[in-house]
């Protein structure tokens, strides 16, 4: 599987980028680096320029960062000073079959992408990205708990709440290290799944309930589930550690009120393995600029 003969723009992002760069110069894309001015490394087969000197006629693909762009249209790079804008104008000198890649997404790239009618891919979106990332994820979550606890892991009782992506991960991770690990859902086959890991299930009508005898509470579910009630029948020790997307499901004002740590804490893979989070981006990338490639072969 080789890229040759695609070329391909990667615009803006941070240390994950290099390795989506390093990845598809390995298969022979040609490549334009925007924002990466400050990268003293050389890559063969790619050429690093300003956004304005960018062939956007010729280019089979756009990959921007993780979190795409701004709500006011320009791109971060942590290799750059320069703020880079990405309009509209630009996308519409694309060939139609030009495609769009970030993690997610935003009302201003959303508006851009129907303006234009170019394809766009959420990474983020895709379930097999979602239960890799689950991983660095776990491990993250690990290292939160025993910065903020001064307790083992062995031998604490956790509730984990939602069995997504994340929260079975993290779940299974946690049993592993010796916690008496519950898992809340809300779905009967969630709670015959849980049954199944050897964990104990319960019920998310139960929470209140079940939060009485915890030590760590971590919350998967993006939707306001820790709520103040929930939080008042939690020990005064409970650690609660939110993975959930901002703003979290916890009620952090409340936590703090009763003097219950309570941490939302986005984006782990990019902070505790930054090159592994980069290698699943890459890895997809890989494959999902191969199909196009195959597209476009098969349209001559
Ligand atoms: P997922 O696979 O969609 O899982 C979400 C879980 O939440 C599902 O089990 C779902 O259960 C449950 N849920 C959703 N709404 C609910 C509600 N109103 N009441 C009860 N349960 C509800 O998602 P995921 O991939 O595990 O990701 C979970 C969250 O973590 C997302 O917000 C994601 O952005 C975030 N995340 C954070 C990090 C980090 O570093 N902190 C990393 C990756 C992902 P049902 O099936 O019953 O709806």
């Amino acid at each position: 599987m080789m890229l040759t003969g695609m070329h391909v723009a990667i615009i803006g992002g941070d240390a994950r980028q290099l390795e989506v760069i390093r990845k598809l110069v390995e298969l022979d894309a040609k490549l334009s680096l925007v924002g990466f001015d400050q990268l003293a490394h050389h890559f063969t087969g790619a050429v690093k320029l300003p956004i304005d000197e960018v062939d956007f006629a010729d280019l089979d693909a756009i990959i921007l960062p993780v979190h795409g762009t701004t709500l006011d249209g320009n791109v971060n790079s942590v290799f750059s000073q320069e703020p880079i804008p990405f309009t509209e104008e630009m996308v519409q000198k694309t060939m139609k079959r030009c495609t769009i890649y970030s993690g997610i997404s935003n009302s201003y790239l959303d508006d851009l992408v129907r303006k234009t009618g170019r394809k766009h891919v959420q990474l983020f979106e895709r379930d097999d990205v979602a239960i890799y990332n689950s991983i660095p994820t776990a491990e993250g979550t690990i290292m939160m708990v025993i910065q903020h606890t001064d307790f083992t892991i062995h031998g604490s009782h956790v509730a984990v709440l939602g069995l997504g992506r994340v929260g079975m991960t993290v779940a299974r991770t946690f049993a592993a290290l010796g916690a008496k690990v519950k898992v809340g859902a809300r779905r009967s086959e969630h709670l015959a799944r849980i049954t199944e890991m050897g964990l104990v299930p319960f019920h998310l009508n139960d929470l209140e309930k079940e939060v009485r005898d915890i030590d760590i509470c971590i919350n998967t579910i993006p939707h306001l589930i820790v709520t103040a009630s929930v939080i008042a029948k939690m020990p005064a020790h409970t650690l609660i550690i939110d993975l959930a997307s901002k703003p979290g499901g916890t009620d952090f004002r409340y936590a703090e009120k009763r003097g219950v740590k309570a941490i939302l804490a986005p984006g782990l893979p990019g902070v505790v393995a930054p090159k592994t989070a980069g290698q699943i981006i890459a890895n997809v990338l890989a494959q999902l600029l191969y199909q196009d490639l195959q597209k476009r072969e098969e349209n001559k």
